[in-house]
């Protein structure tokens, strides 16, 4: 079957993620037959650079041999199992790993990041809750984002998402950011914070934050130092710190976590998209022994944390992220990840001299270019996307913001085809 055929079967029945579907009127839905790399191959044999590691989840590669091995070799002996009154050796040994990588103590599963996200606000609440107090409110950052359901929608701050149900939406309290990494903006920022904890820090359970990238927030960065001034706040004001390092966990930031360079710990991390390669939904939230002790007493006293998801701690799950960590054990990732990065960064140099782009940035395997304030009705972003795939390079920016997110295992001819794509998208624009 050709892309087009498939492509009109799939609109008869399918509701794409984060699509206005009417657009698919002039724009393909490109049906991919196999992925291999850091291609994607469609129906027609064309090939796609997967430079957003398929909405951020991909590390290693698609169809990776090691990766794909584990979950077979789990497959032939454990596909699933409850998770409440049972266990299993996969889980046990991830959640083993999780911790002595993270400096945490306890590990809670879900499928995916929004819930991970949910679970740690719940269980902030309840914590605060199980010690007598009630405290209703949660700090969140300006521009933040932390998924999509109820509550994590409700944590965050992009207006194009939020908006439409804000009146059904929790409470929270917005944080402004440092508008970039220098001193100066970091010390603005916190002192602002400071004046936002002292009036409301006694009715809120924990501030949530995305530590140096807020991605889907177009991007923007902040330094180390802003997050451990954050930290600091909170160990002052006695409010749950939860880091969502959802899509800069795994190496993403530089680090193995983003929490590492400001040299804290949360409270809770939240982990998700990485945490398989990018191959099976899971999501873990790791928390303290001091939480998890505010829940552990007699069955009685009715302070269990009662949430569960039909699919914790799915086996095949673990064994992929177990294979994901097994190659961050084995090879030296993050170190080789700082020569790609660095190399992308000489290498973007050039976008500066674009009459429309108005700022560059980086942190770690995440490079942003920033274009000029387009109105956002032209939706020039999409023509880039659109030029991207024509030209073999999945780009998919967020508004005016072209970025990179590849795959782990992208080589420097490749990085050279992405980056002279992106440029000559970007070019065109001004023609
Ligand atoms: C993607 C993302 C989420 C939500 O994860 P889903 O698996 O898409 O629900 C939450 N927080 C951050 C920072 C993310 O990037």
């Amino acid at each position: 079957m050709k892309n087009q055929e498939i492509m009109e079967i799939d609109l008869k029945y399918n509701w794409h993620p984060c699509t206005q579907m009417k657009d698919h009127e002039f724009l393909p839905i490109i049906p991919i037959k196999k992925a291999k790399g850091i291609y994607l191959e469609d129906f027609e044999g064309n090939r796609y650079i997967d430079a957003i590691s398929s909405w951020w989840v991909n590390l290693f590669g698609h169809s990776n041999e090691y990766i794909n091995s584990k979950i077979k070799e789990q497959l032939e002996t454990l596909e699933h199992v409850i998770f409440a009154g049972f266990t299993h050796s996969q889980a046990i040994k991830l959640s083993e790993r999780l911790c002595k990588l993270t400096g945490l103590d306890k590990v809670f599963y879900a499928d995916n990041g929004s819930s991970a996200v949910e679970i740690a606000i719940k269980m902030s609440f309840h914590y605060w809750k199980n010690k007598g107090k009630i405290r209703p409110l949660f700090f969140s950052l300006e521009n933040s984002y932390h998924g999509e359901t109820i509550g994590a929608l409700s944590v965050g701050d992009v207006g194009l998402y939020k908006d439409t149900y804000k009146e059904i939406l929790i409470k929270n309290i917005t944080i402004p950011i440092p508008k970039d990494k220098s001193e100066e903006e970091t010390k603005k920022a916190l002192k602002k914070a400071r004046i936002v904890f002292e009036k409301h820090h006694k009715d809120v359970s924990a501030l949530i934050i995305e530590p140096l990238v807020q991605c889907a927030g177009y991007m923007k960065m902040h330094s180390p130092k802003f997050v451990k001034g954050l930290r600091e706040l909170c160990n002052e004001f006695d409010i749950h710190l939860i880091a969502d390092e959802i899509a800069v966990g795994f190496g993403r930031s530089g680090s193995m976590f983003a929490c590492e360079q400001a040299g804290i710990k949360p409270d809770f991390m939240l982990l998700s998209k990485g945490l398989t390669g990018g191959y099976m939904p899971l999501s873990v939230v790791l928390t303290t022994n001091e939480i998890y002790s505010a829940f552990y007493c007699d069955y009685t006293e009715l302070k269990a944390f009662l949430h569960s998801h039909s699919y914790t701690a799915n086996p095949l799950g673990c064994a992929a992220a177990n294979a994901t960590l097994d190659i961050f054990d084995n090879e030296n990732v993050i170190e080789k990840n700082k020569e790609k990065s660095k190399y992308i960064w000489d290498n973007i140099q050039i976008f500066k001299k674009l009459p429309n782009v108005k700022e560059i940035r980086q942190t770690g395997m995440i490079t942003a270019i920033e274009m000029i304030d387009y109105p956002w009705q032209k939706r020039m972003g999409l023509k880039v996307y659109e030029y991207g795939l024509k030209n073999g390079v999945l780009l998919r920016p967020l508004g005016n913001v072209i970025y990179f997110m590849p795959p782990y295992i992208i080589e420097k001819k490749e990085i050279d085809k992405m980056i002279k794509t992106a440029y000559e998208g970007i070019k065109a624009l001004n023609d």
